[in-house]
């Protein structure tokens, strides 16, 4: 029996490639590993799984509980959703670890600075939860849904990511000062948990300021931990810090499953060439040997790749695919690399990392009072706000709500409203208890019918106060 199973899984495009290069250099360090092969992606989709993941495929992971994947192409036409989100999402693989730094001979703007970063991200929540609807014709909406579940998870693998591989500090990047509730929740929890990690430095970073701090000095950073869409775009960024896409690699971290992946594309045009970069997939595969425990091996198949990019083996995303080296050239080089050093270029020693152990049942936080203080009810309409206005006024007269303001694309445009707002036939109508009380959301859902015998009422939200605090937030220009 093999010390350790894996899942491999091909990919699409240049996945073939990157997967048989570093499997053979996985190999070639004596670790000893079983892999077993299975398929997602596009043959899968062409075959009609509409979810682009098989059962057979599904059932090896649940046995391993470690994959080691190429990248995975979404075809445009058929197939819903990508097969790449669908696995990350099946097996709850929360947290997606970003880890970029300078290579030799790899010569970038930044080379010499020493960037040696990692971004952590929130995997399976924020916006590419995907849930969106047409509010109207013309007005769409995505669900940015913030779990604190969700935080916790992402925030104590940071900072254990950050004990595991010795790193000095963990910045936590959102947008809370704008999204207080949904980005601020992740703050919150940082700033809570951090004290739990009194070696570690821990600050907050806003994440357009962040973008601006990497582009100006990357070397600043050392984990940064944020939310789905930020750490999907600043991750990118970084990539570029250090040379590009062909050397970025990625795991996919859950409490029983890791994939590993690099953070491209299939890139299909250079598929079946043997000119591509391996490079960010035989990291992955790295990533995942210190996964495993095998902590000598990651080190030796880093400073292989190390002693190989320094030689001057460089791939056409680096000199230009008419120069390049070609990709089973690069390959035998690291191969031949192994147990080679060179001065000047350290590896982080990895140390195994303790996953956060997080309940797998439902959790339902009970407040002490959570009362409903009013209702934002939205409307599909013709008609500007100035109109609509007394019109509500008017039908919830005698009810146990009274109108506050509307607002347009979240900002106030009734009554007394920026005049200067190019509104929109969708509006949000907040109204608020009469006499301050609390109400039932059954009065909120009456008066939503009782609008709706005029208006087109397209969509109703709860203001909630819990625990004394609000839960919500107020338009651009509300009192
Ligand atoms: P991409 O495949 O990442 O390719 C974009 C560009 O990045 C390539 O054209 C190439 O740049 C460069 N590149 C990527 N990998 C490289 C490597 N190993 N060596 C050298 N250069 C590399 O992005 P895309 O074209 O947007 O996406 C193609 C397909 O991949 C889509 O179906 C997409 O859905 C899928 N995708 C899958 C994953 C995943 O499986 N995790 C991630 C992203 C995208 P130049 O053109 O400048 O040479």
């Amino acid at each position: 029996m093999s010390a350790h199973e894996v899942t491999l899984i091909p990919g699409d495009g240049i996945g073939p490639e990157c997967v048989e290069a570093t499997v053979r250099i996985l190999e070639a360090t004596g670790v000893d590993i079983a892999w077993d092969e299975h398929h997602a992606g596009e043959r899968v989709f062409a075959a009609g799984v509409a979810s682009g993941v098989p059962q057979d495929t599904i059932d090896s992971i649940n046995r391993t509980r470690v994959v080691l994947k190429g990248p995975l192409g979404t075809p445009v036409g058929y197939g819903e959703k990508s097969a790449n989100v669908t696995l990350r999402k099946l097996f709850e693989t929360y947290g997606n670890i970003r880890p970029v730094r300078e290579l030799p001979g790899v010569t970038t703007p930044y080379s010499g600075r020493g960037v040696d970063l990692v971004v952590v991200r929130e995997n399976v929540e924020d916006l590419y939860a995907g849930i969106e609807h047409m509010q109207t014709p013309d007005v769409a909406q995505c669900l940015k849904l913030i779990s604190a579940k969700g935080c916790e998870k992402i925030i104590r693998l940071a900072f254990e990511y950050a004990k595991a591989e010795g790193r000095r500090s963990v910045a936590c990047a959102t947008k809370s000062n704008i999204m207080k509730l949904t980005e601020g929740e992740l703050k919150r929890t940082f700033e809570r948990i951090a004290p739990e990690y009194p070696d570690i430095e821990s600050w907050h970073v806003i994440i357009d300021n962040c973008a601006h701090q990497l582009v100006k000095k990357p070397e600043q950073f050392d984990v940064i931990v944020t939310t789905n869409m930020n750490g999907d775009i600043i991750s990118d960024l970084t990539s570029a810090l250090v040379g590009g896409l062909g050397f970025a690699p990625s795991a996919n971290l859950g409490t029983d499953v890791a994939i590993f992946e690099a953070v491209h594309g299939s890139a299909p045009k250079y598929a079946g060439r043997n000119v591509i970069n391996p490079t960010a997939v035989l990291l992955s595969g790295v990533m995942m040997l210190k996964y495993l425990g095998e902590f000598e091996a990651a080190e030796d198949v880093e400073h292989a790749v190390l002693v190989t990019l320094a030689e001057g083996t460089l791939l056409g995303d680096v000199v230009g695919y008419d120069k390049g080296a070609a990709t089973s050239e690069f390959t035998d080089n690291v191969i031949a690399n192994l147990g080679q050093r060179i001065d000047g270029w350290t590896v982080r020693r990895g140390r195994p990392i303790a996953v956060p152990q997080v309940s797998r049942s439902l959790t339902f936080r009970p407040a002490a009072t959570k009362d409903v203080v009013g209702g934002d009810i939205f409307l599909d309409s013709p008609l500007p706000a100035a109109e609509v206005g007394p019109q509500l006024e008017a039908l919830s007269e005698g009810t146990p709500l009274r109108l506050k303001m509307i607002s347009n694309r979240g900002t106030k445009v009734y009554p007394d409203g920026n005049a200067n707002i190019d509104q929109v036939g969708h509006h949000r109508c907040r109204f608020v208890s009469r006499t301050g009380t609390a109400l039932a959301f059954a009065d909120v859902l009456a008066l939503a019918q009782q609008i709706n015998t005029r208006h087109e009422v397209c969509h109703i939200e709860r203001l909630l106060r819990i625990d004394g605090a609000d839960g919500f937030t107020k338009a651009q220009g509300e009192d």
